[in-house]
């Protein structure tokens, strides 16, 4: 097992990366800008260094830092966490060219997945369903840009191969719009992701986001937790997330699972990671891989009984899994709500002094959060402050208890999200399962407008 680990991250994942390394007898090293000294981390941590000043591009992304860090502690392994340099090639490369073990896939793997045209081909190959599209990049011919068009059908998504956290987007409704859409997408790309390859895909309207959770150990094992459900988003940021989808059959979770393990095992892959696909009438559409750990990790813990966190640093210290896919019996239902410091209407974020937190409790509740009474949530990171997960044996009880949990939970001094979460949890169509990506935004956001 890996002795001692650097964790180049903040917040409640920090924590969460601290707390598995501590049940694995692993030593931690917590890295911190001087505006976070005071996260629950760094206070537990056996050892911290301050890495740099409060903006992020010179603490939390600042990779030379980092691996001085880990070399003055005489850590062996840095964990990534999600955010930040989780999916950075170059942050992965150099880590290890330091001799030291980067938690998560080979560098190559975080390049080929990192360009959404080259994920696309490997998908493809290995018998992925992707969208309907170009399979592969645009090239200047107007006229068979336009044929593109045509034999894709109307409405098209213009996309950026480098593209990410929901840019470098732009849907096409009508032939008309096309050849200006490709040009200004690209011009967009070139200057914002530095590369300006783009590609075409039938644009689906009302999909749900469904998305299949991984672990492979690069020995040739790999294994999926069955899906979760991320539709209710606003900005393209998920808000809510569940374990499983309502709505898909055991043989669809087995069907689409077994294309996912078979890309894992096609492309040597490492550790844990997420296939996220559109679902529309009963079909899955590949849409990007993430090489790290994500947010929403721990509704499929809660389901499936394997720590996600834990499993990582075991595969990081070159164990084969733990599990068989034959092992893992998904049970129950499990919910999570993203606690976000910020103005429930506006979504303005409201850094500041916690004044009183007082966490739920009860069967089937978990917390993942960094928060205490006196922290103060500094301005310069993510607004989200921790994760509310509730289990229950049927999605009606895990309902029920976030409810409860949502209306016991206190968290004085700041806004925070509370109150929307609230009103999803209370919504009959939520409530009934299986709505569409665009609902908070469209539906629920419009009614009170
Ligand atoms: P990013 O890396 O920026 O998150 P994704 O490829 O994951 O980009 O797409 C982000 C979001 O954009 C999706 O969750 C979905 O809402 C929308 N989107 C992307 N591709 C399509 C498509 N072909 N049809 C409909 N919506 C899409």
């Amino acid at each position: 097992m890996l002795e001692k680990v650097v964790i180049a991250n903040r917040g409640e994942i920090a924590l969460r990366i601290l707390r598995a390394c501590r049940e694995l007898g692993i030593k931690t090293v917590a890295v911190h800008s001087t505006a976070d000294a005071d996260l629950m981390h760094v206070r537990l941590a056996d050892e911290s260094v301050c890495i740099g000043p409060a903006s992020a591009t010179e603490s939390y992304l600042n990779i030379p830092a980092i691996i001085s860090a880990a070399e003055i502690t005489d850590a062996v392994g840095i964990h990534p966490g999600y955010g930040f340099l989780a999916e950075n090639a170059d942050f992965a490369e150099q880590v290890e060219k330091s001799g030291f073990t980067f938690i998560g896939p080979s560098a190559d793997v975080i390049n080929l997945m990192g360009d959404k045209v080259s994920a696309i081909a490997a998908m493809k190959k290995a018998g992925v369903p992707c969208v309907p599209g170009s399979d592969g990049p645009l090239g200047d011919n107007e006229k068979d840009n336009l044929a593109m068009g045509k034999r894709i059908g109307y409405p098209v998504i213009i996309k950026a191969a480098g593209g990410g956290g929901g840019r470098g987007m732009r849907v096409v409704h009508k032939e008309e719009e096309l050849l200006k859409a490709i040009s200004l997408t690209k011009s967009e790309a070139g200057s914002v992701f530095g590369n300006d390859m783009v590609y075409m895909e039938k644009f689906l309207e009302t999909p749900r986001h469904v998305e299949i959770q991984v672990l492979a150990d690069g020995h040739g094992n790999a294994i999926h937790l069955g899906e979760r459900d991320c539709s209710m988003q606003r900005r393209h940021q998920k808000v809510v997330e569940e374990a499983p989808a309502p709505g898909i059959t055991d043989q669809m979770r087995k069907h689409i699972g077994e294309r996912c393990v078979q890309a894992c095992k096609q492309l040597g892959y490492r550790g844990a990671g997420t296939f996220e696909f559109l679902y529309e009438k009963g079909e899955f559409y590949f849409i990007e891989m993430n090489t790290r750990v994500q947010v929403e990790h721990p509704v499929s813990e809660l389901i499936s009984g394997v720590d996600i966190i834990k499993e990582q640093l075991r595969i990081a210290s070159n164990q084969p899994l733990s599990f068989k896919q034959e092992d893992i019996q998904l049970k129950g239902h499990a919910i999570e709500c993203r606690i976000n410091a910020e103005d429930p209407d506006t979504f303005i974020p409201s850094p500041g002094v916690i004044k009183r937190f007082h966490a739920p409790g009860g069967p089937g509740i978990r917390i993942d959060s960094h928060i205490y009474a006196s922290y103060k949530v500094p301005p310069y990171y993510d607004s989200m402050i921790g994760k509310l997960i509730t289990y229950g044996e049927t999605r009606e009880v895990a309902i029920q208890r976030m409810q409860m949990a949502l209306e016991e939970i206190v968290i004085d001094g700041i806004k925070t999200n509370i109150p929307l979460q609230k009103r999803i949890l209370a919504d009959a169509n939520f409530q009934k399962g299986g709505t569409n990506i665009h609902y908070l935004e469209r539906q629920m956001f419009a009614e009170t407008d």
